[in-house]
């Protein structure tokens, strides 16, 4: 009874590390059909009764293509790269400081596995560098990735903002085999300020 079977993904990952909890800010990169955003929603919103919940929580879902309107989540159709939807998100945040990140985003695929890992790496790129901005000390950043040679100095990157770093390749997502995904623990804000 979700919209996609990448909520198992997410469920998965969050019975292991426990990163989904009430009372908190989280954006949801690539959320389209909204799969994640159910997961997310029925998690933090346990009383169904949603308007109860929605000032200690909020949930804001960005995706190039239109996702259904759900209880407690504000939705954003937009291209997360452009800075006119990282303005959007930033608006409907109002200064809060952000608990979760979470890019689920996949390109579209050439078939050119090479070219797919390189445009995948750009999305990874962009959600941590607009991560950077928003997440409070402490909160967790998680990205899907492509498999590749890049793929290492992008983890070396995470390992130096966050205090834990965690491949997984959940069950769920057997399937797609180069498609693995970095659960980033403990965001260390103040070496990303260089205040160290
Ligand atoms: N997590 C979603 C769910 O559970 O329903 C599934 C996400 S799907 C695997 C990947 C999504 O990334 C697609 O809907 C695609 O439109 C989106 N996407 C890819 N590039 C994007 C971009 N630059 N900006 C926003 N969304 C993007």
């Amino acid at each position: 009874n979700f919209r996609a079977r990448s909520a198992y993904k997410l469920q998965e990952l969050d019975n292991k590390y426990n990163f989904i909890i009430p009372n908190s800010v989280i954006i949801d990169c690539g959320a389209s059909p909204g799969s994640w955003c159910q997961y997310i929603s029925r998690k933090i919103f346990p009383s169904k009764r949603v308007d109860e919940d929605v000032d200690n929580n909020l949930i804001i879902a960005v995706d190039l293509l239109p996702i259904d309107p759900m209880p407690g989540v504000k939705i954003i159709q937009g291209d997360f790269t452009e800075l006119v939807t990282q303005q959007k998100i930033k608006d409907l945040l109002n200064e809060r400081h952000v608990d979760v990140v979470l890019n689920d985003m996949a390109p579209n695929f050439t078939g050119t596995h090479f070219v797919d890992h390189v445009k995948s790496m750009d999305l990874c790129e962009c959600s941590l560098a607009f991560a950077e901005h928003v997440l409070k000390s402490g909160g967790t950043f998680l990205c899907k990735f492509l498999m590749g040679e890049s793929e290492s100095d992008f983890r070396n990157k995470l390992k130096s903002k966050f205090k834990k770093v965690h491949y997984e390749k959940p069950h769920s997502s057997r399937d797609k085999s180069t498609e693995g995904y970095y659960v980033c623990l403990e965001f260390n804000k103040n070496i990303t300020n260089g205040l160290t």
